[in-house]
């Protein structure tokens, strides 16, 4: 049947099936391809509803549709939702006791979906029992984890292939929350989707406010966020002892409920304070980024990060769990030079054939971060849209950043690092550059330097920050004794053939009122 003649259907059975009236964005056009029985990768944000676009076509069409999914939590999180609305699904996964029965509904075509995991759906068992049965529609979700490009890969999503293609005559319908250009061109490779089958819905989240700014006290910062906030947020910490640590002073700090959330909690714990956290109206989880992925609280008001994500695609996942409800929410991120340091020293132990693109990932993270642009336009020009200059609702376009030309500085800073052995820290290398001689200055004979003493008063306030500019862009790298070395583009720096750009933040104005004195 043509997918013109199923569409009134389809409203029908969006309303019936989901009590929704309307498809939203672009839920229909990838209804309508997977209803056609055309193959189709849709880029849809989280929250855009990804989930409806195969569990419509699976209550419509004839036969099974077997979605493939990489996690056991978020199978079992979508089987209770597709149950709860009267869809025939099960899952087929070592934690189910009663796979015998699902391969028989399966056979007996009493399913709509089925899920499965990766490994196990490309194992030669499977793939008898496709054959026994009636495959409508294979769904692929999270498919970016099929590309070496994307921010997760697992090998696992290699082996679809061989399977997908048994099944010739199944549509595919790949479903991914974020996808960059180069990710997006794999994944239709490596599933075998034709070029034309590329739907992108819009990146944009108009109700989330961002905000990048320099970490100098994370609990203060963190403090401020809470208190501008009164409805439920989460705070995001690099590691598992940062999250216990920041919990309980934020919650002595601010008086409000904030649990703690990561994969070293007891299971139970962790369960527990998931549900509480999404039943309540203003508490605060504090969590790695073990926490988030499946999680549907729609009144998220803020998201806070107290260090740098992983990657632009990382930071627009987990921003992108405020505000799903549409109303106003905030999105701010505090950062540290040591985060990027930190970060690019990892680069160090990754596998070679891998080390650019993680490499670009970072650069583009600093752009993000470094910009005085509105971040809105950054991040949608980084999903391959083409937004318009200023948003009204960041940062940057709310209190719009001064940029400064600091390449003289920046050169003035590189040959210090450079003449004193690239071995010093940044405390030592201003005393060298403002002429302050101390003992160790004396005693390395660093101020005998042609260095020593060059920077004007004026300079020295700024030093700091282009440090940290140098560091977020590669151009400093961090010593194994917590010294700075060159790296990245600075001897282009020091050549005059690149040049330094900074940011320097607005000055808050402390009253609401009052002159703008000198
Ligand atoms: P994703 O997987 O893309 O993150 P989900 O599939 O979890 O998003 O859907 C997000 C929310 O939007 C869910 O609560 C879902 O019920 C709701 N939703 C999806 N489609 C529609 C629609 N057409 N109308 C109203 N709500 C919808
Ligand atoms: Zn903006």
């Amino acid at each position: 049947m043509p997918a013109a003649d199923l569409l009134p259907d389809a409203h029908e059975a969006l309303h019936a099936t989901f009590g929704f009236n309307a498809f939203r964005g672009v839920q229909e056009q990838v209804v309508t391809r997977a209803l056609s029985g055309r193959s189709t990768l849709a880029v849809m944000p989280t929250g855009a509803g990804k989930s409806l676009t195969y569990q419509l076509p699976a209550v419509m069409l004839e036969g099974t549709c077997v979605v493939v999914s990489p996690l056991i939590a978020l199978m079992h999180d979508q089987l209770r939702s597709a149950t709860a609305n009267g869809i025939r699904a099960a899952t087929l996964t070592s934690a189910d006791a009663d796979r015998g029965l699902t391969m028989d509904r399966f056979r007996a075509g009493e399913l709509d979906l089925l899920y499965i995991a990766p490994e196990r759906a490309s194992q030669p068992h499977f793939r008898e029992l496709l054959e026994q049965s009636r495959v409508a529609l294979f769904a692929i979700d999270e498919a970016h984890c099929v590309s070496e490009w994307g921010h997760d890969f697992r090998p696992d999503y290699r082996l679809l292939r061989p399977l997908l293609e048994a099944f010739p005559e199944v549509p595919r319908l790949a479903l991914t929350a974020t996808a960059d250009h180069h990710t997006r061109t794999d994944i239709l490779a490596q599933l075998g989707i034709p070029d034309e089958g590329l739907i992108v819905a819009g990146f944009d989240r108009p109700n989330i406010r961002y905000s990048i700014r320099p970490r100098d006290n994370a609990m203060r910062q963190l403090k401020a966020v809470m208190d501008e906030n009164p409805g439920p947020g989460i705070v995001y910490a690099p590691t598992r002892a940062r999250v216990e640590q920041l919990a309980e002073t934020l919650a002595s700090a601010t008086g409000r409920r904030v649990l703690p959330y990561h994969a070293g909690l007891d299971p139970e714990v962790r369960a527990r304070n998931q549900a509480a956290f999404v039943a309540s109206e203003d508490m605060v989880m504090v969590a790695t980024v073990a926490f988030g992925m499946g999680i549907d609280k729609p009144d998220v008001r803020f998201v806070a990060h107290a260090g740098i994500p992983k990657s632009i695609e990382a930071y627009y996942q987990e921003t992108g769990r405020a505000g799903r409800d549409g109303d106003p929410s905030v999105a701010v991120m505090f950062w540290g030079a040591d985060d990027f340091a930190r970060a690019r020293q990892r680069l160090s132990e990754i596998e070679p054939h891998r080390l650019q693109s993680e490499r670009q990932r970072l650069d583009a993270l600093a752009g993000l971060v470094e910009t005085a642009e509105c971040r809105r336009a950054v991040l949608l020009r980084h999903f391959g849209e083409t937004p318009a200059q200023s948003c009204g609702n960041c940062d940057n376009c709310l209190e719009p950043a001064g940029v400064i030309d600091v390449s003289e500085l920046a050169r003035k800073l590189l040959s210090a690092v450079y003449r004193t052995g690239q071995s010093y820290g940044l405390g030592h290398l201003e005393k060298v550059l403002t002429g302050a001689s101390d003992d160790r200055v004396l005693q390395r004979g660093h101020d005998q330097l042609s260095v020593f003493g060059i920077l004007s008063a004026d300079e020295q306030p700024l030093l700091k920050p282009l440090a940290r500019a140098l560091q977020a862009r590669g151009s400093l790298l961090p010593t194994e004794h917590g010294g700075l070395s060159l790296g990245g583009d600075a001897r282009e720096i020091l050549k005059g053939e690149a040049s330094v750009m900074i940011v320097v933040p607005p000055k808050r104005e402390k009253k609401k009122r009052g002159g703008r004195g000198a």
